[in-house]
């Protein structure tokens, strides 16, 4: 057979023959922390711990067995999903109260970081097991590592609730927080998340991070008003993001959806609704499109009362 000389595909063979020997791993539950989109973003613990537990909790199988077959590894895998914890969650005891080394990944970064495991620990740690985190990738750390906004204090919210009314309680309990926030958000929900922070939060630098580790990496900082106008124009993006937001200056005057509706309420006593909304746009530096929205809903709720 013909020798291939290509030092492409050589590599690619050395990458793919590359595997770890089971070894002895203590018995508990391993927290292992898994990439967040580049593969190599694996600690060599982690490997260490995928090929040596006796059972490998996952999300989605099909994702973690991307990672162990680039890798060499064969463990044995379970899913542990939202939608099947309850009746796993006692199996997996079991398993602990054998003696079995169970780990634990989710199909992207920290578990338990807006993913499952949270029940689990705490159950594991309720019935006597050992817990050991194996730390690795989070998003959240590589955003806020990238953003160029302060790291002494900040804090991390997660996912912000999926409707309006939700959302901006959400956003005006965080308003006064003296930290960078750090949030999880979804392509598609990027350009009304961000129209609501910039409403309830004011003038605050941020970064939106996307697609972190991956091809298409992307950091775009601005003021929140200028983000939100960004992709109210260019519409929503591909892919996973985190925002991250500066803290509130101390000096500036506390920005807030009661702050808006109040001008806006001022100028549409003397203005028509869309020269009230194109007024306060130009004076919050706020996207048109949102203070026309909030103008129309304010005129809608005062016609009803009237
Ligand atoms: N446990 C994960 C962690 O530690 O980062 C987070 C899981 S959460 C279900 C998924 C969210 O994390 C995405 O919607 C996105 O907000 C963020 N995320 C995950 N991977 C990312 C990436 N490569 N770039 C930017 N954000 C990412």
């Amino acid at each position: 057979m013909p020798q291939n000389r290509d030092p492409q595909s050589r590599d690619a063979r050395r990458e793919h023959s590359f595997s770890l020997e089971p070894a002895a791993l203590a018995p508990g539950l391993h927290v292992v922390a898994t990439p967040i989109g580049n593969l190599s973003d694996v600690t060599l613990r982690a490997l260490q711990v995928l090929a040596s537990a006796d059972l490998v909790l996952c999300e989605d199988t099909r994702v973690t067995r991307r990672l162990i077959e680039r890798y060499g590894l064969k463990p044995a895998l379970l899913a542990y999903h939202d939608h099947n914890a309850a009746a796993v969650r006692p199996r997996v005891l079991a398993r602990l109260g054998e003696g079995a080394a169970v780990a634990l990944v989710s199909d992207a970064g920290t578990p338990l970081i807006s993913d499952p495991g949270y029940k689990l620990v705490e159950a594991a740690i309720a019935a006597g097991h050992r817990v050991y985190p194996v730390p690795g990738p989070s998003a959240a750390l590589a955003a806020l590592v990238a953003a160029g906004l302060p790291t002494d204090r900040f804090l991390f919210e997660g996912f912000l609730p999926v409707k309006a009314g939700q959302r901006r309680t959400r956003i005006g309990e965080i308003a006064s927080v003296p930290a960078t926030l750090v949030l999880y958000e979804s392509g598609p929900r990027l350009t009304r998340s961000l129209a609501d922070l910039a409403a309830g939060l004011g003038a605050r630098p941020a970064a939106v991070c996307r697609e972190l580790t991956k091809l298409y990496e992307e950091i775009r900082r601005g003021s929140l008003a200028e983000l939100s106008a960004h992709y109210a124009k260019a519409g929503p993006p591909k892919g996973e993001i985190v925002i991250v937001i500066g803290p509130p200056d101390a000096d500036a005057p506390a920005a807030s959806f009661e702050e808006l509706d109040r001008r806006l309420e001022v100028a549409l006593a003397k203005l028509s609704l869309k020269d009230a909304a194109a007024a306060i746009a130009a004076e919050t530096g706020l996207p048109r499109r949102e203070v026309y929205r909030r103008a129309l809903a304010l005129a809608g709720a005062r016609g009803s009362k009237e």
